[in-house]
């Protein structure tokens, strides 16, 4: 079950919850005030669920410092909804993100929070892969980076960790949905006023 959900299921959802929320997203009123707070509250709820995934995934660390395959491959592992989630007013909103560094590398070293510093990269691998694992702090991850799971990877997880994976990806997958109905507002919607202060989109790392 854990396999279903992380695999055909996560990846169709999120292909499907990105190209709709980068169609029918109105990209200026998307930046405003007032919808950049409703994607910070989002932002919260998705980096709680990445810290939880992240959580589970120490326990097959192991298994995935030898095979490495995930993290294999020079393309970006971003997408629209990780990009405009973590700051609204990204100018990255193509489906692709062929230049320019992820969203979260951005945030993370403006606050000074890339992990493994110094430690060189892996060639022929994501730009953020270094000799010692991923320069990113979990919650700063592209969400496909902690929602992906195969075969060897679940061997390695308790029970209770596979259950408590299943409910962290329901509610990935319910927040890409959140997501999408956000960007379709932000299309058909008047901002609502503006003068509140905005939530904090960031929150202190967990170091792996
Ligand atoms: S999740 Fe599986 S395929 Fe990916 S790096 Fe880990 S062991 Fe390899
Ligand atoms: S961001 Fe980190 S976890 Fe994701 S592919 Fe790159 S190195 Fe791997």
């Amino acid at each position: 079950m854990f396999l279903f959900y992380s695999r055909p299921m996560f990846r169709a959802w999120e292909i499907v919850c990105n190209h709709l929320a980068r169609l029918v997203e109105h990209p200026e009123r998307a930046k405003t005030p007032a919808f950049q707070r409703e994607w910070a509250r989002l932002n919260l709820q998705r980096m709680e669920i990445q810290r939880g995934l992240g959580e589970i995934s120490r326990s097959h660390a192991h298994v995935c410092a030898q095979c490495g395959h995930c993290c294999k491959g020079t393309r970006e592992r971003d997408a629209f909804l990780d990009r405009v989630i973590q700051d609204p007013t990204t100018s990255l909103r193509k489906a692709r993100r062929p230049e320019g560094t992820m969203v979260g590398v951005q945030i993370a070293q403006r606050e000074n929070r890339l992990l493994h510093s110094g430690v060189p990269p892996v060639e022929g691998a994501c730009r953020e892969l270094s000799c010692q694992g991923c320069r990113v702090p979990n919650e700063l991850r592209p969400m496909q980076c902690l929602a992906y799971f195969c075969g060897a990877a679940v061997r390695a997880l308790s029970q209770e960790e596979c259950e408590r994976g299943i409910h962290l990806l329901k509610q990935l997958l319910r927040l890409q949905a959140q997501a999408v109905r956000l960007a379709l507002r932000t299309r058909f919607e008047r901002p609502p006023k503006q003068g509140a202060v905005l939530l904090p989109q960031n929150q202190p790392t967990d170091k792996r």
